[in-house]
């Protein structure tokens, strides 16, 4: 029996596993509902995640190559549903043999969602603003995506999910004017710009029809951090329903909404019921439990006396 209250690392994940799971029923069906009594799966998004959560607990770090090496076991033995362009394509790479460091998609093609799906774990472990931390972030989306704009996308959902963290008033709080200043200039930054000129509760077809709603990281981060802006104010399942009304890349961009807002608003914010639909259910909370006390204990090691 878990004695334990969730905390909001483990709200964030499993909040971002309902997400995919309602939007990877939902992307092939063009509607954004999802007939009750149907059983969900996650997809590569939680996958991946939570395949980042269970490296760092058994190497007792972030470590790229140990995780790179993670991957490809998983992708090897066909355990990810969903997976973009550029992530199979690194994933073959590795499995072919190729160094993590080299293993990424390049060039244009390479500027989706990839990386900011998987990069959730990494925000309660590692701090951005402090340049060896930041590096290793890189590193991180690196592994999938050798691009820019990916990666300053999946920045800006790892400074994100540190601002909102047990902070639900800084959801509404200039989220996007925060994590705008902090870019350099890029198409990540100019979305966040022209979402950030909308009310917050604009209509999100509003804010689709600016940013688009595609596996771009350009389209679907920006919408995303948009759209999770209003989740104090929502029901949580009806949040990523309206958010799969839309369109698009709904498992990920659901995916993003669910974890930011599960970070800010914990467990109690959480549809379990539309987890309890989900086949990996027990699954998705174990390795979210299990990273959840490895963060503590790490931040509990970083606190004792020397
Ligand atoms: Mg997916």
């Amino acid at each position: 029996m878990n004695l334990r209250n969730p905390t909001e690392i483990e709200a964030c994940l499993a909040a971002g596993a309902i997400g995919d799971a309602l939007g990877s029923h939902a992307e092939g069906s063009r509607v954004g509902w999802v007939p009750a009594e149907i059983p969900l799966e996650i997809s590569d998004d939680t996958q991946l995640s939570l395949a980042t959560c269970m490296s760092i607990v058994q190497r007792g770090a972030v470590d790229p190559e140990h995780l790179a090496a993670r991957f490809a076991e998983d992708y090897q033995q066909r355990r990810y549903r969903g997976l973009g362009a550029s992530t199979t394509k690194a994933l073959l790479d590795l499995a072919n043999g190729a160094h993590w460091s080299q293993s990424g998609c390049r060039g244009e093609r390479a500027a989706g969602n990839g990386a900011a799906m998987r990069v959730a774990p990494l925000a309660f472990l590692l701090d951005p603003e402090r340049p060896a931390e930041r590096q290793l972030l890189s590193d991180v989306c690196r592994i999938t995506h050798h691009n820019d704009e990916a990666y300053l996308g999946a920045l800006s959902i790892a400074r994100a999910l540190r601002r909102v963290r047990c902070s639900p008033q800084h959801l509404e709080d200039a989220l996007l004017e925060h994590l705008a200043s902090a870019l350099p200039d890029c198409r990540v930054r100019d979305a966040l710009r022209a979402l950030e000129r909308l009310p917050l509760d604009a209509p999100l077809q509003e804010a689709a029809a600016i940013s688009g709603t595609s596996g771009f990281v350009a389209a679907s981060v920006p919408l995303a951090l948009f759209a999770a802006q209003r989740a104090a104010r929502l029901e949580l399942g009806v949040l990523l329903r309206d958010v799969i009304t839309l369109g698009g890349d709904t498992d990920t961009i659901a995916a993003l909404v669910g974890q930011i807002a599960g970070a800010a608003l914990g467990w109690g914010a959480l549809p379990v019921e539309d987890g309890e639909r989900i086949v990996e259910w027990s699954e998705v909370l174990e390795t979210a439990a299990s990273f959840a006390r490895f963060v503590e204990r790490r931040l509990r090691g970083s606190r004792a006396p020397s």
